[in-house]
């Protein structure tokens, strides 16, 4: 069979700037980790699974960069903040050991997974699929990435959240249910992860609600911050 040119424009993928390179990191793939801080697990009213991480996943296509004014997103009266540092796979990685996953991280960027909680909540109640909740359109904010070596070995880092200058959410990076290798290791069992894939590591306690015109600011130690304006609903 010929490659047919495609009948429309095919879609291109989102791209993250990266500090110190002119060139941006293309998006592949958004796996994202549930209840991994055992105080969020907490507030959610389950416990965290200790046998093994869990996953969800987004649409590579709703990933968005960090500073924008985003609208109110439809659906939803219950529109959430998570969080999270965000991990850039570099280096083609399946069956890789705990030991050897540091190897294949391209770099390090805050995230937020924004999440329409109710939705989420609802299908988690009826044992349904997350994606109304998780997947939906410009729910994947990542700011800029920095480099693995530039980063520095995962753990003392703090990670914060403040919406409107009041902090919500304010943990250690050493409070990682999964460690990131450990994470990277897990998941290469089931995917064969190549460079342009995002992990989101999950997000501490204090997640909550935002309402248009709030600013919504994460940082983590060593990253350049993560930003989101919430605008009003189309
Ligand atoms: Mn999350």
């Amino acid at each position: 069979m010929s490659a047919n040119k495609t009948l429309f424009p095919a879609v291109e993928f989102p791209a993250i700037p990266v500090r110190g390179e002119q060139g941006a990191y293309p998006v592949h793939r958004i796996f994202c980790v549930g209840r991994n801080y055992a105080d969020h697990a907490k507030e959610m009213g389950v416990e965290v699974d200790r046998e093994a991480p869990f996953y969800f996943l987004k649409s590579p296509l709703s990933t968005v960069t960090s500073g924008l004014t985003l609208s109110y997103p439809p659906g939803t009266a219950n529109y959430h903040y998570e969080m999270e540092l965000v991990v850039a796979i570099g280096r083609p990685a399946f069956r890789v050991r705990t030991t050897d996953a540091p190897s294949v991280v391209y770099g390090y960027a805050a995230g937020l997974d924004m999440t329409r909680r109710d939705l989420q909540l609802d299908a988690r109640a009826k044992g349904r699929p997350w994606d109304l909740g998780k997947d939906f359109e410009q729910s994947a904010v990542v700011a800029e990435i920095t480099k693995a070596e530039d980063f520095g070995p995962v753990g003392a880092q703090r990670i914060r959240l403040e919406v409107d200058g009041q902090v919500r959410q304010d943990a250690h990076l050493a409070d990682l249910v999964w460690s990131v290798p450990e994470i990277i290791a897990h998941l290469s069992g089931f995917y064969h992860l190549v460079p342009g894939d995002l992990v989101f590591t999950g997000t501490p306690a204090g997640v909550g609600p935002v309402i248009a015109g709030n600013v919504i600011r994460g940082e983590i130690d060593g990253l350049e911050p993560v930003s989101l304006t919430i605008g009003a609903a189309e």
